[in-house]
């Protein structure tokens, strides 16, 4: 099983940076149908926990919250009736991605907490990816521990439902901080390391494959097997 990994779905800004993390929405919506018509299952987070799943599945997630999910994505997963994973940076909710803006050379809005909870009510699950997007292995550890566990009761009070899944921040962990995510009360956690959910060392360090906007559809479908 693999876990997908997007970014933006959208056309990138022409002064924007890392262009191919912008997956183009049309584009978006063939990768979505060509798996709907191979008959993949999509997957919901408590199916991957329980190990209930065979070889031809996916989970969708998405990283990072981008307003763009709520314009380009949530309405194609909607029509198809497919579940996904969105990780937010809590403290950037209703602003934009105040951690790299300067690097990537452009502001992307991140979704506002009303579309967030929109997107809990049509069964979408949300996931923390801490309150500041920090490399979580470079910072203190009473700080990690606050993005770690401060984030997941800001996502909890503010949406009324468990927070179960935590995403590292430029798939920066080491042990502690892994250790940290799991004393916290997540049940699993993913990384940027490549591969299928089945080689993940454990549940707190789950493998994903990233989609990039240049991944022609052949190759996209290659990835997912
Ligand atoms: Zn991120």
């Amino acid at each position: 099983m693999k876990v997908l990994t997007y970014h933006s779905i959208g056309i990138p800004p022409k002064e924007a940076r890392l262009k191919t993390l912008y997956v183009n929405p049309k584009a978006f919506e063939r990768q979505i149908w060509l798996l709907k018509t191979l008959g993949f299952r999509f997957l919901r987070l408590s199916e991957v926990l329980s190990g209930n799943f065979s070889g031809k599945s996916v989970l969708l997630t998405f990283d990072d919250a981008y307003s763009d999910f709520f314009e380009n994505a949530y309405p194609v997963l909607k029509r198809y009736n497919i579940p996904a994973v969105v990780f937010v940076p809590v403290m950037c909710v209703g602003k934009f991605n105040l951690w790299d803006w300067k690097e990537l050379r452009v502001k992307k809005p991140i979704m506002s907490w009303d579309q967030i909870k929109m997107l809990v009510e049509e069964g979408f699950e949300i996931g923390s990816h801490t309150l500041t997007h920090p490399f979580l292995s470079r910072i203190p550890p009473e700080q990690a521990a606050r993005e770690i566990e401060d984030s997941k009761k800001i996502l909890e009070d503010k949406l009324g439902v468990e927070v179960v899944s935590f995403c590292y921040p430029y798939g920066d962990y080491n042990n502690m901080v892994r250790d940290m995510v799991a004393r916290a009360g997540y049940r699993i956690a993913f990384t940027t390391k490549k591969g299928s959910f089945e080689d993940s060392p454990n549940i707190y360090e789950v493998r994903r494959i990233t989609i990039f906007g240049n991944d022609l559809l052949p190759k996209f479908f290659l990835k997912c097997l």
